[in-house]
């Protein structure tokens, strides 16, 4: 089957007991039918101490409390893993953080950027990772039903588009009209692509005036659809929206890296009005664009990463601008983190990547929070809210965090 894999697939290794953090805390651990059903037949001290951890209504989670797992030993390592065997992990533990997508005559293969690795991975390599063209077997069941090779074909074109529209000229890199730009193109592209297939016209996507680099052409120039409101960046009211959902709590330890920079935020903009913390936000933003190239790079990669990882799920829900959408969403936020900490600490490309994995754990894994976010990004953007379907990533789907 064709399959479009992240160059960074193959490349991973689990740290194991070496992770600066940790993928058994504040997840919800589905166990599958056939690692249960091992379980029920354990026999010894083992076999009891797995099914007295089998929690939730259908007694077929661990850490239904999404806590800290108990089976993760103070070496780092899974408990389970080194008396028992993988065969005992749930099916989730032992493919995370790989995520494979089965669409039928394609297929598509990612890692999760929850994973502290991953994120490194990406934001630390000498140049972005590429999506592999390659033909391989694919065991993951079919996700979905579409079965459409034209509407394939759009996705997959446009998909190619959006990444080469974020090569930029190195002397942009410095500047965030850059990256407004491309946000810009990007949600105009998306809201087209939308209508047209409403509209059942998807012919119009194959025609030079109708694909992604036109849109970009076109934000290049004073005729920028939506002009006079800033994508990048966002207004600080709206991420201050953000951060007020349930998105504070999703990590409830102490020291937490991404509650502390939060409390920096409040420290800086509590006693601001609106006005003057706009104010404040644009030139603390220009600032940091400026001073260091890497940044804008950072984001430019995870945007990037986000096109490889997420934009193939349009095949099946047709949805261009709840994707343009939460993009601009998470490139806002991962700004946000990212100002807000270097005000206080040294923003290494190792502090990037914990930053940007934590934002995922917190935001991409649970369903209502996704829902309330992308809520409030809609009430800053020319869209209208929709009922949009929102999934989680696979590795993650049914094992996200609390809400
Ligand atoms: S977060 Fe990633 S690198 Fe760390 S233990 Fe989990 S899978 Fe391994």
């Amino acid at each position: 089957m064709k399959v479009l894999k992240n160059e960074l697939f193959d490349e991973f290794k689990c740290l194991a007991g070496e992770c600066p953090e940790t993928c058994c805390y504040g997840w919800r651990i589905i166990v599958d039918d056939k690692t249960k059903e091992r379980i029920l037949e354990k026999d010894g001290i083992w076999g009891k101490c797995l099914r007295l951890s089998l929690s939730g209504p259908d007694k077929n989670y661990f850490n239904y409390d999404s806590g800290s797992c108990i089976f993760h030993g103070m070496s780092g390592l899974c408990n389970i893993q080194k008396k028992l065997g993988a065969e005992y992990m749930p099916e989730i533990c032992r493919k995370y953080p790989r995520e494979i997508r089965n669409y039928g005559t394609f297929a598509t293969m990612n890692l999760d950027l929850s994973c502290i690795h991953v994120s490194d991975m990406l934001l630390s390599r000498d140049k972005r990772p590429s999506l592999i063209e390659c033909d391989e077997e694919i065991e993951r069941v079919r996700h979905g039903s579409n079965d459409d090779p034209q509407f394939e074909e759009i996705v997959l074109t446009s998909q190619k588009e959006l990444i080469q529209m974020l090569n930029v000229k190195p002397q942009l890199i410095y500047d965030p009209v850059t990256m407004d730009r491309i946000l810009h193109s990007l949600l105009a592209y998306c809201q087209y692509a939308q209508d047209t297939v409403l509209e059942h016209k998807d012919m119009k996507l194959t025609k030079d005036d109708g694909r992604p680099l036109y849109f970009y052409e076109l934000c290049k120039t004073d005729d920028m659809p939506d002009a006079g409101r800033s994508y990048f960046p966002l207004p600080i009211m709206a991420l201050n929206r953000l951060i007020n959902t349930q998105f504070d709590m999703q990590d409830s330890r102490p020291f937490s890296m991404i509650n502390r920079t939060i409390e920096w935020y409040h420290h800086k903009f509590d006693l601001k009005t609106e006005i003057e913390g706009q104010k404040v936000w644009k030139s603390m933003v220009t600032d940091f664009i400026r001073e260091d190239p890497t940044r804008m790079e950072a984001l430019l990669r995870y945007l990037q990463y986000d096109v490889q990882q997420c934009y193939g799920e349009i095949y099946e829900n047709y949805s261009f601008v709840h994707f343009a959408v939460s993009a601009i969403m998470h490139v806002n936020m991962f700004l946000f983190l990212m100002v807000n900490y270097n005000r206080r600490k040294k923003l290494t490309p190792q502090k990037m990547a914990a930053l940007l994995s934590a934002y995922e754990r917190a935001a991409c894994h649970n369903l209502g929070l996704q829902k309330d976010m992308y809520a409030i990004v809609c009430d800053y953007l020319p869209v209208q809210k929709m009922a949009v379907p929102i999934s989680a990533p696979q590795t993650l789907e049914s094992g996200s965090q609390q809400s």
